[in-house]
């Protein structure tokens, strides 16, 4: 059944379909059961759209150094076919040419900013070297959008620690953190008192890798209503999309924060 509104995903990640296989590959080594491993761009993307999907987040992110440009001009190319996507670029701590990439997504291809993975590319938040991106970001007033938590896969450089201590850096920085900030979904609230720019999404919220209770759920949504963004993490799901967004719709309780959490907010987050 669809949603009762046309709504907007903060957080969908489409990569070319060799990528996507390899990420596939990776989460069912980890024990993961993708739920969607058999769909891949157009499919995926039209899979969205036909429960109602009417605008997304697209989201990408470089591995290793040297393959940011061609994965941005990848993205690129997709996101003039489908108008209704936000592009997410990418750039990773070790490409010697970061500020080109950062000028090429920003001012070139006029992206909407970038996702930065804090444990995929084993990086901090508040790592020196990403400090041009950051700078590049606020003075054009676009977003960030993190990965910052210590959930589902822990490493070093991940943890609200490093995040708390690139936002005392830049408090006016537009960010959308993944995942509620799990596993310290406390301590990113309290820093959402300070920052009035800092965004939660619900990416794979609830899943069996981050639990919460129904009730909970319902509290992190009240306390922010202006600054919870649905978003999905799809393909990465166990479960059908619309199972964990009927939970999101549930926990919103009430219809003014329903508008909210499904496409006002979001779209503040775009737009600045
Ligand atoms: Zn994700």
């Amino acid at each position: 059944m669809p949603l009762p509104i046309p709504y907007y995903d903060g957080h969908v990640h489409i990569f070319p379909e060799h990528w996507q296989r390899r990420i596939y590959h990776w989460f069912h080594r980890a024990g993961w059961k993708i739920r969607y491993q058999d769909f891949y761009e157009e499919s995926l993307w039209d899979e969205l759209v036909r429960h109602g999907m009417q605008g997304a987040s697209v989201l990408v992110y470089a591995h290793r150094p040297g393959i940011a440009r061609d994965l941005n001009q990848w993205l690129y190319a997709w996101g003039r076919t489908h108008p209704e996507a936000r592009l997410y670029g990418t750039v990773h701590p070790d490409d010697p040419d970061l500020p080109e990439i950062v000028e090429t997504v920003l001012d070139s291809w006029s992206m909407a900013g970038f996702k930065i993975h804090a444990n995929v590319q084993a990086v901090r938040l508040d790592d020196a070297r990403l400090d041009p991106l950051y700078r590049a970001v606020l003075e054009r007033n676009r977003g960030v959008v993190v990965h910052a938590g210590r959930e589902p896969h822990a490493n070093a450089t991940v943890g609200v620690g490093y995040f708390a201590s690139l936002m005392a850096r830049y408090p006016r920085l537009r960010v959308q953190v993944a995942h509620l900030g799990f596993d310290e979904v406390e301590a990113f609230l309290r820093l959402m008192e300070q920052y009035p720019n800092l965004y939660l999404d619900t990416a794979a919220i609830p899943s069996t890798q981050l639990t919460i209770g129904m009730e909970a759920l319902r509290a992190v949504i009240h306390h922010f209503p202006d600054r919870i963004i649905y978003g999905s993490d799809v393909p990465i799901l166990e479960e059908p999309f619309d199972a964990h967004w009927w939970r999101i719709w549930e926990a919103c309780a009430q219809e003014p924060i329903r508008q909210k959490v499904f496409r006002l907010n979001l779209e503040r987050f775009w737009n600045g």
